[in-house]
């Protein structure tokens, strides 16, 4: 039995579970992110190892071939893989841990995590989703297509999760996420100080 205990955050491509996770680690400053390791390339404003860990593609395949992933997977033509030393040193310590991830990686990580508390974000209506890609300007166009087509089948079945969360609006959606994390903290015993 681990010492601290594992969140994992979920939602398609542009639910703005990012901006989420980061609102919650500015108020919740004990809470423990830790970035996956990608071969994406940075977007604007993303520090590496802060949001994301960024790899060449040789790099991301010799630690994947080290057994270093959880989890790994390939997502929209880029590998994202889970860290294990991270992620178990982490709670190892006692920390409270979160993790951003597909659903295939929720899936694969509740398999290894049991215990772990799976929470998907869902946006307010799918057309809300599509404008919300549409305007994010990250991605061209056959990569917003395959974004939004994504999300349809993510959003298909959500009964692996323990929690949903409709981000209509940000700061309602955090105080939610926040109280999930603040209920299932002392449930397990692990108050905030
Ligand atoms: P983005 O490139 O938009 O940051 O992420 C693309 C997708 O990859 C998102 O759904 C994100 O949650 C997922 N992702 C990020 N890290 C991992 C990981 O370590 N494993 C898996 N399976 N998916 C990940």
């Amino acid at each position: 039995m681990k010492k601290g205990l594992l969140f994992v955050i979920t939602a398609p491509s542009g639910c703005g579970k990012g901006t989420l996770r980061r609102a919650l680690l500015d108020e919740y400053t004990d809470i423990k992110f830790c970035p996956s390791v990608t071969t994406r390339q940075p977007r604007p404003g993303e520090v590496n190892g802060v949001d994301y860990t960024f790899v060449s593609v040789p790099e991301f395949m010799r630690r994947r071939d080290n057994d270093e992933f959880v989890e790994w997977a390939e997502v929209y033509g880029n590998y994202y893989g889970t860290p294990r030393e991270d992620v178990e040193k982490a709670l190892d310590e006692g920390s409270i841990v979160i993790l951003e991830k597909d659903v295939q990686g929720a899936r694969a990580l509740r398999r290894v995590y049991p215990e772990g508390i799976f929470i998907f974000i869902l946006p307010p209506s799918m057309d809300e989703l599509k404008k919300r890609i549409e305007s994010r300007g990250t991605e061209n166009e056959s990569e917003k297509t395959l974004r939004i087509e994504s999300a349809h089948r993510e959003i298909a079945d959500l009964s692996d999760f323990d929690y949903v969360i409709i981000n209509t609006d940000m700061e309602r959606a955090k105080d939610r996420l926040a109280a999930i994390v603040l209920g299932e903290r002392v449930a397990h015993g692990l108050y905030p100080c």
